[in-house]
């Protein structure tokens, strides 16, 4: 989409720290990290909000977690734990309209979260 943040760091259109990239998804470095890993993955279909994901990408939806859970043993923050987070919609902090699942770790993460 063309107005959307997220789909113009897919184009290379904006630079991002990229840290994975394949055929359906990609990953990148959070530009604000809220943690020493903060590392966001993406599709690179477009899909607003987590309430839009459809029967149709649940391959897709499983491809972004082990992606995650790949990123997250090799930046070493598997076995001490780190923590995947999808925000929906403004109440959820969600400010940007393409899902994206946030990699926190590295350092102890509460909960509940704030
Ligand atoms: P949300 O608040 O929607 O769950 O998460 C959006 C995330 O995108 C935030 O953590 C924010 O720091 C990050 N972000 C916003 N703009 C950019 C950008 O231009 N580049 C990168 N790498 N991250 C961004
Ligand atoms: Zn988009």
């Amino acid at each position: 989409m063309e107005n959307c943040l997220f789909c113009r760091i897919i184009q290379k259109k904006i630079p991002a720290r990229l840290v994975h990239e394949d055929e359906t998804v990609v990953a990148f470095e959070d530009i604000n990290p809220q943690a020493p890993v903060h590392i966001l993955v993406i599709p690179r279909k477009h899909i607003a909000t987590s309430l839009e994901i459809s029967p149709e990408d649940n391959p897709l939806i499983g491809h972004m977690v082990r992606v995650a859970a790949d990123i997250a043993r090799a930046r070493g923050i598997a076995d001490r734990g780190f923590r995947l987070v999808m925000n929906t919609n403004p109440e959820a902090g969600q400010t940007v309209y393409h899902i994206h699942l946030h990699i926190l770790g590295g350092r102890p993460m509460h909960w509940p979260p704030g």
